[in-house]
């Protein structure tokens, strides 16, 4: 059966309790949207308030430590995102990359942990401009994936999710075409697909994210192994995220 659209709203670090309207009409119009997955990843502080008001859609952290617990002062660990309500952690953003110095052998840590805590995983990925003028994003890509992936991951189709996000992409308006999306979802298919074999491999969502907006999002949804979307900027108020959704429905 072929899968639902993953939509996902990733508030970063944007969002009070204010913001709690925004999420209640989100899961509002999501009860009449049933053909498309939901999901919403606010910051830790507003994870347990929206999935306490929000009943249809998914709730995420946008991080956790790779420790169950420990001296870590301001750190979060993934059986406490669990806890507050959290069903799957974004790991591997761009954002944590370059602002937090995060290696692929951290986030593979990180994935293990938030396995181990029952979370499911996004696992972010995505060139810099350098590397796709260079012709080498999709070497890149695929050796991040590879070294950013916790091993023995069971039962891949349900608990991972592979988030495609060219850096150049991400908050600048100017969304990757089409082409060069469905070149790199096909080469990161392949890859699952030697990697976790022919049934499960074809079966792990892969979504894109970067500047993906009401206007673009129909016409990337529909290209090929295009899972659903990762969603910045466009999350933060319910009418531009739905607006997003009823596109793509
Ligand atoms: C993101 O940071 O995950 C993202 C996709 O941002 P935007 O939609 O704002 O480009």
């Amino acid at each position: 059966m072929a899968q639902r659209p993953f939509i996902v709203g990733n508030w970063k670090m944007h969002g009070t309790r204010a913001m709690l309207s925004e999420a209640r009409a989100i899961d509002r119009a999501a009860q009449r949207l049933m053909q498309v997955e939901i999901a919403l990843a606010p910051p830790f502080t507003l994870i347990h308030p929206v999935r306490r008001e929000a009943e249809q859609i998914g709730v995420g952290a946008q991080d956790c430590h790779p420790a169950d617990g420990g001296a870590f002062t301001g750190d979060i660990s993934a059986a406490m995102v669990a806890d507050a309500g959290a069903g799957f952690v974004i790991l591997g953003h761009s954002e944590r990359r370059e602002t937090h110095g995060e290696k692929d052998k951290l986030i593979a840590e990180k994935g293990k942990a938030a396995l181990d805590a029952g979370l499911k995983l996004i696992l972010c990925c995505g060139e810099n401009q350098e590397k796709r003028d260079s012709g080498k994003a999709t070497d890149h890509v695929l050796r991040q994936i590879k070294a950013s992936l916790p091993a023995d991951i069971e039962d891949p189709v349900e608990r991972l999710t592979i988030a495609y996000e060219p850096i150049w992409a991400i908050g600048s308006g100017k969304a990757a075409s089409v082409e060069d999306i469905v070149e790199m979802h096909t080469a990161i298919r392949a890859f699952l697909v030697k990697t976790f074999g022919e049934e499960d491999g074809a079966g792990i969502r892969i979504i894109y994210g970067g500047s993906v907006n009401a206007e673009n999002a129909a016409e990337i949804i529909a290209g090929d192994e295009v899972g659903g979307a990762l969603v910045g900027g466009a999350s933060l108020s319910a009418e531009s995220f739905m607006n997003i959704v009823l596109a793509v429905q």
